[in-house]
Formats: structure tokens, sequence, C-alpha cells
């Protein structure tokens, strides 16, 4: 199992991280081991000082597929869930500085928090709007629609560079509001106002 995540795919994100828009996606992977589920803590790694969130719609891969033509690309998933993509946006930051992959700032133990559950895409709206809440505030809101490059667009880029299997995850981007976590933060990520994801920063 993969974990192919999407960089930038939001417009209002991309300007805020000061990068450019990009004109094909730009996805970077996690390893397994990056799974964080059935809600446990997070715990902020020594070697940052800066997590950030960054919250996304996860696509489940349910057919082994390689060179995917985006009209065929729907066949693909027919499950979505969300996750947090989260990042040492510190140590982002010097590895963009110096040319160097990301995998340090991006691909760490339990830096991508899943939902147990998955929904049917067809019991969502083709605009999925989403949120995350901490300590009861909402710190970042979505809505599918904003996305750069649609789920079926994402799924025939990747499919050109690498087989999709059962089972591989594509976090598809997130939308502007990217922030810090902190110790004692508790998290709540909703999708159409179900509640997908609840769990501590420790
Ligand atoms: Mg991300």
């Amino acid at each position: 199992m993969k974990i192919i995540c999407i960089g930038r795919n939001y417009i209002e994100h991309a300007k805020e991280m000061k990068s450019d828009i990009p004109t094909t996606p730009v996805f970077f992977m996690k390893p397994e081991t990056s799974l964080l589920q059935r809600n446990q803590p997070f715990y902020i790694p020594d070697f940052t000082n800066e997590v950030h969130y960054e919250t996304e719609v996860v696509i489940k891969i349910n057919r082994l597929g390689k060179h995917i033509e985006e009209k065929f690309a729907h066949r693909y998933y027919s499950e979505l869930g969300l996750g947090i993509d989260f990042t040492a946006r510190d140590l982002q930051q010097e590895c963009k500085a110096k040319g160097l992959p990301w995998e340090i700032a991006k691909a760490f133990e339990h830096s991508a928090p899943l939902t147990e559950t998955f929904i049917n895409k067809e019991e969502l709206p083709d605009n999925i709007k989403f949120w995350l809440d901490i300590n009861g505030s909402i710190v970042q809101q979505g809505e599918t629609k904003d996305m750069i490059f649609s789920f079926d667009k994402i799924i025939s880029y990747i499919s050109k560079f690498f087989t999709l299997k059962i089972g591989d995850l594509i976090y598809t981007g997130t939308p502007v509001g990217v922030g810090p976590v902190k110790i004692g933060d508790r998290l709540k990520a909703y999708m159409e106002n179900r509640l997908m994801l609840d769990f501590e920063i420790r």
C-alpha cells in the first residue's frame, strides 16, 4: 500500500505558501508507517518545532490500474475519507531552500492521520465541504470544487508514473488556512457534517 499526497491543489493555499500555481499536479509520497488510525493521539516529534495540520479529502483506490484515462478514473475509487497531512513546516522550508526532497518534513511516523470509516462517494455531493476544528474553533475549511486538479485528473496523472493498487490512498491537497498544532490540542475533522477524525496532540 502506498500513500500519494498532492501538493498545492488549492490556489489560495499555494498563495499562502508563496508557491507558484501548478500547471500539472505536484505529488509526493508517504510510507505506510506514516498512517495514524483509530483516533490515536499524535505525538509531536522532537526534530521539529513547527508541525502544521493540512486537512485533506482522501481517495481510496479500489482497482488495479495504470495509464488510466481521465474519463475512466471514476471507476477506480468508490469511497472517500478524510486525513491530515502533518508537515514539519520548519524542515520543509529548509528542504525547499536547499532544493532537497521533502521526506523528513512529510513522511515521518504518524504524519498521516486517517479516518477509520470511508464514505461511499454516491452518498456525498459533487462539491464536498470539509473542515477542521481545533479546541472548539474552526481553523480550516475547504470545498472540493476549489481544487485545481479534480480527483479524476489526479488519478489519471499519477497512474502515468506508477501502477495504482487496491488500497492505495491519495491525499488530495489542502485548502488555505494551514497552521501549527501544539501539545494538548484536540483536533476534530468533519466532512459534510460527519465527524471523521477526533484525536489529541501530545
Ligand atoms: Mg498536503
